[in-house]
């Protein structure tokens, strides 16, 4: 039998990675990305990109639904689409408040809600993508911060109410991960350099994660080898928490 995963933020970085990843191991993929450059993943009967902002009102429903038209079942949902922000709170506005929690928070309940009755049925896995921010106290980062906080708190949540489900949902809290959203990160920092070193000193392995590294766990929690594990935060940090 043949799993089935939607994956959420799959056009590049960890998502992309995570869709490959699945593939590998013989899962079939939904990837769904608000950027067009999700189409390149494709692959007759194995991998069907869809374009599609996961804030629209529509887009849990087109999503899910597109998993089970395609390939009769849902087994995996992958919350990861995510966007970051570091900014001192003076600066935050209410728009980068409702932006962030749109993205990280809600679509994230929402696709869950969707997904849940075809993964009550299948082989069910919820894997979220916190973060440490929403572990530990981090700097200029209040809004990104609550969001992974919360994104922590609905994967206990969800483990403890659908276990009787036989739904799993489990989460990994990466450090910083070499990927687009660092990049943009660095194009906003007055002082990319300085902030590279903290980053780095903060990190015990001295370095960023990759997303292969990533999503790697992901797929290790997703595996039904793993059904042991539920309601647990994977941190793939490089130490940062430990330290
Ligand atoms: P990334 O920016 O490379 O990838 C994120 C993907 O999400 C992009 O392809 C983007 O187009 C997509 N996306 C953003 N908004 C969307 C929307 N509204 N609808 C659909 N897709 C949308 O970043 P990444 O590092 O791969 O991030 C993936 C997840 O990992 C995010 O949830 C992020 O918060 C989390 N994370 C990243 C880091 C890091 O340092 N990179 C650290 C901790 C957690």
């Amino acid at each position: 039998m043949d799993l089935v995963a939607v994956v959420t933020g799959a056009a590049r970085g960890i998502g992309r990675e995570v869709v490959v990843r699945l593939r590998a191991g013989g899962y079939r993929v939904v990837a769904a990305d608000v950027s067009p450059g999700v189409a390149d993943l494709a692959e007759a009967g194995w991998v069907v990109p869809v374009v599609a902002d996961v804030t629209a009102g529509d887009a849990p429903a087109a999503v899910i639904g597109r998993a089970v038209d395609e390939f009769g079942r849902l087994d995996l949902l992958v919350n990861n689409a995510g966007r970051f922000l570091r900014r001192p709170i003076l600066d935050t506005g209410d728009d980068d408040f409702d932006l962030l929690f749109g993205i990280n928070v809600r679509s994230a309940f929402r696709f869950t809600r969707a997904a849940l009755p075809h993964l009550i049925a299948g082989h069910g896995c919820i894997v979220n993508t916190a973060s440490i921010s929403g572990l530990v106290g981090v700097t200029n980062q209040s809004v990104y911060a609550m969001t992974k906080g919360a994104i922590v708190q609905l994967t206990r949540q969800l483990a403890i109410e659908c276990a009787p489900l036989g739904v799993r949902v489990n989460a990994v809290a990466p450090g910083a991960v070499d990927t687009g959203f660092m990049d943009e990160a660095r194009a906003a920092d007055p002082d990319p350099a300085a902030s590279l070193a903290v980053t780095l000193g903060n990190h015990p392995i001295g370095r960023m994660s990759t997303p292969a590294e990533v999503a790697r766990a992901i797929v290790f929690l997703a595996a039904p080898e793993s059904a042991g594990i539920t309601g647990t935060i994977l941190s793939v940090d490089g130490g940062y928490v430990a330290r």
